[in-house]
């Protein structure tokens, strides 16, 4: 990890969120810890596209329950 590097560099030194605020949990000083930004990055943008495959998931489902009635 290189502290020298600017900011938004894929090897810069961020602070990693484990829960997040919007999951509902309260954000405490235990929760955080350094990562690279490259692996924050993709770390986030994997759990986006979870949420967003989730919710195209419930989607389709209300979908298909409503074209049964
Ligand atoms: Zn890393």
């Amino acid at each position: 990890m290189d502290f020298d590097a600017p900011h938004g560099r894929p090897e810069s030194a961020t602070i990693e969120h484990l829960n997040d605020a919007t999951l509902g949990s309260v954000r405490k000083q235990q929760h955080r810890r350094l990562a690279h930004a490259a692996c924050n990055q993709a770390r986030n943008a994997f759990r986006l596209q979870a949420e967003r495959g989730f919710a195209q998931w419930i989607e389709d489902r209300v979908r298909a329950a409503r074209a049964g009635l």
